[in-house]
């Protein structure tokens, strides 16, 4: 116990004079520390900083964001991916606002009934936000407890996820959970890194198992990651002069529910990319006869690692074009929120002329 409450003095301690100055860390309010958490999932905090500055500033309360248009909340995403986090904090404002006079509840039942709160955020808005102790584990943390207690087990395993668990709340419960979780969590972002810890810089170095034992490279015991299923899309950026066609996604589909130039799988073809895309691209307007193609690139959506294929197609008559989506100008491309791949044509739009 002696052990215990000496790493958690030692990691209080650090976090309370090397914490990073964020800004969801001024006030602690509730609501700021559950949007910037969703938003931290699998981003950057450098990134996260000017995104968060920006929603607040657009929804400054859960009310604010409540009574906002869909349309201009995944305006305020555009970038950060995985889209479906924004809706879920929309809807979950909603019901906060109707359910609970607007304000984020403080009881892990009705905060677990949310749209968007896992375990993970649970754990942050108890901890950070109400200082009520639970346990919170996200990557930096599982690599963190890998490497002190010296946990041989692969990470991935149910066992493992328990063992880090139990760790993380029986510490926060030693008291002020608010930096003690931040403080494990930042440790393992800036000292214990994955590829170079800054062991001798270390101010739980007295603690680390691994360390004493010359682990510390060996730990976490972790499986190679599979990479992303690879596929291959054509994208058709129809033109008629200064307008361009878009598609609300099916929910199903991969940009689900966003506004994005159409765009279809390459399934088994005998023939060339550029004849697939005609031949999709004369469902829309038979008269079609040309092409022009504009740079590949690849970038990861969910579980796919896609190949973006785009061609600008210009139209001569749009009586001839049979489509359910709408035309926008290149202004109001530049107001939509559009999932990656479509921005990345945008801008390669800006700056080519077709
Ligand atoms: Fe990580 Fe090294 Fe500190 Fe151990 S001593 S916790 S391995 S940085």
């Amino acid at each position: 116990m002696k052990q215990e409450n000496d790493l958690h003095q030692d990691l209080i301690q650090w976090f309370q004079i090397h914490q990073r100055k964020l800004p969801w860390r001024k006030t602690y309010e509730p609501y700021h520390v559950w949007v910037s958490e969703i938003m931290l999932q699998q981003t950057r905090v450098e990134t996260v900083i000017e995104y968060f500055q920006r929603w607040m500033e657009s929804f400054p309360s859960i009310q604010a964001l409540a009574e906002a248009h869909e349309d201009e909340v995944l305006k305020l995403w555009e970038g950060l991916g995985y889209y479906s986090r924004a809706r879920n904090i929309h809807k979950a404002a909603k019901r906060i606002q109707e359910e609970f006079s607007g304000e984020l509840p403080r009881d892990a039942k009705s905060l677990s009934s949310l749209s968007g709160i896992g375990a993970y955020t649970l754990g942050a808005i108890s901890n950070i936000a109400f200082e009520d102790p639970r346990p919170i584990v996200d990557g930096n943390v599982q690599r963190l407890f890998s490497r002190l207690f010296d946990w041989e087990e692969e990470i991935s395993k149910k066992k493992s996820m328990k063992f880090f668990e139990e760790k993380s709340l029986e510490l926060n419960q030693l008291g002020k959970p608010r930096d003690l979780s931040q403080g494990l969590m930042e440790m393992g972002a800036m000292i214990c890194k994955p590829k170079n810890p800054n062991c001798n810089g270390c101010p739980v170095q007295r603690h680390c198992l691994s360390y004493t034992k010359g682990t510390v490279m060996q730990r976490p015991n972790k499986q190679k990651k599979q990479s992303g299923i690879p596929i291959q899309v054509i994208l058709l950026v129809f033109q008629d002069g200064g307008e361009y066609y878009l598609e609300k996604q099916e929910e199903k589909e991969l940009w689900a529910g966003m506004w994005s130039f159409p765009y279809f799988r390459i399934p088994e073809w005998k023939g060339t990319e550029e004849e697939f895309a005609m031949v999709r691209a004369k469902e829309y307007d038979a008269s079609l006869w040309d092409l022009l193609p504009m740079k590949s690139f690849r970038h990861g959506v969910t579980k796919y690692k896609v190949q973006a294929i785009p061609y600008v197609i210009p139209i001569d008559e749009r009586k001839k074009f049979h489509g359910k989506g709408k035309w926008y100008t290149r202004e109001q491309l530049n107001e939509l929120s559009l999932p990656k791949a479509s921005v990345m044509i945008r801008n390669a739009l800006e700056q080519t002329c077709f």
